[in-house]
């Protein structure tokens, strides 16, 4: 059954510790993320030298610690875990700089494993951190390509700072710097063959990553796999 249908992982304004949330949950979800096959590759205990700390970006930026983390998995402290997948996990910016730990931990590595988790389970902080990217996402998965050049305007992705204004007015500098050549559109930056779009497909359907897409927005699962079924037809595969 999936975790959203009862709801249990209550979004928070602070810190509270989740002890509403019931420990065979919390065992449930700390469990998925270390049977995962890569868990024992990334963590092998921890000195509490706090090199990672010093190389990681985000812990001068947040209220976060890659240390904190490896500590809590080390422990097996599943409160402090769930606690972490709701919140800390999100300020990760997946950079692996942490990837200097003295012990061979990658407390990155464990970021990703607990995100995938979070994803697959349809938890609260998934859908908020990831609210964000769905633009994203449908882009990359219905044309293969990400954002093209002539997207970035200045009101287009007020999200993105004042950057993107610097990079609409000079659209002919970025496109020389991008390796393929660029189309002057709005809607693709560059045309992806339908037979590579319908292999893509057929990666995401098999790997779980539509899955992961439907927990988090129904709504770009659905105009996806809408998409996808059409260009199935058309190349005349079945799946
Ligand atoms: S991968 Fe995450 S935890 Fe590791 S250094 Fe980068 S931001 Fe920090
Ligand atoms: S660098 Fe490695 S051993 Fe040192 S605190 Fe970080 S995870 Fe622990």
């Amino acid at each position: 059954m999936p975790a959203t249908t009862k709801d249990p992982y209550l979004k928070r304004d602070h810190v509270a510790g989740y002890d509403d949330v019931d420990r065979q949950t919390k065992e449930r979800l700390i469990s998925k993320v270390m049977v995962d096959s890569r868990f024992g590759d990334y963590l092998y205990g921890c000195y509490e030298c706090g090199i990672c700390v010093a190389a990681c970006p985000s812990a001068r930026f947040y209220d976060f610690s890659p240390r904190r983390i490896a500590q809590a998995a080390a422990r097996r402290d599943v409160d402090l875990m769930f606690q972490q997948m709701q919140e800390d996990i999100w300020e990760c910016s997946q950079c692996f700089s942490c990837l200097r730990c003295p012990r061979g931990n990658n407390p990155g590595g464990i970021i990703t494993i607990m995100r995938e988790v979070a994803v697959k389970e349809g938890l609260h902080s998934a859908k908020d951190a990831l609210a964000g990217y769905s633009r994203i996402i449908y882009k990359i998965m219905s044309t293969g390509t990400q954002v093209s050049p002539d997207m970035l305007q200045p009101d287009a992705f007020p999200d993105w700072g004042p950057e993107v204004k610097d990079v609409s007015e000079n659209l002919d500098l970025w496109r020389r710097m991008l390796p393929p050549e660029t189309m002057h559109t709005t809607t693709t930056g560059w045309k992806v063959a339908d037979r590579t779009l319908v292999e893509l497909y057929v990666i995401w359907l098999d790997t779980g990553a539509l899955d992961m897409i439907a927990q988090v927005d129904q709504g770009i699962h659905m105009i996806l796999e809408e998409i996808m079924e059409e260009k199935l037809e058309e190349e005349g595969i079945e799946i």
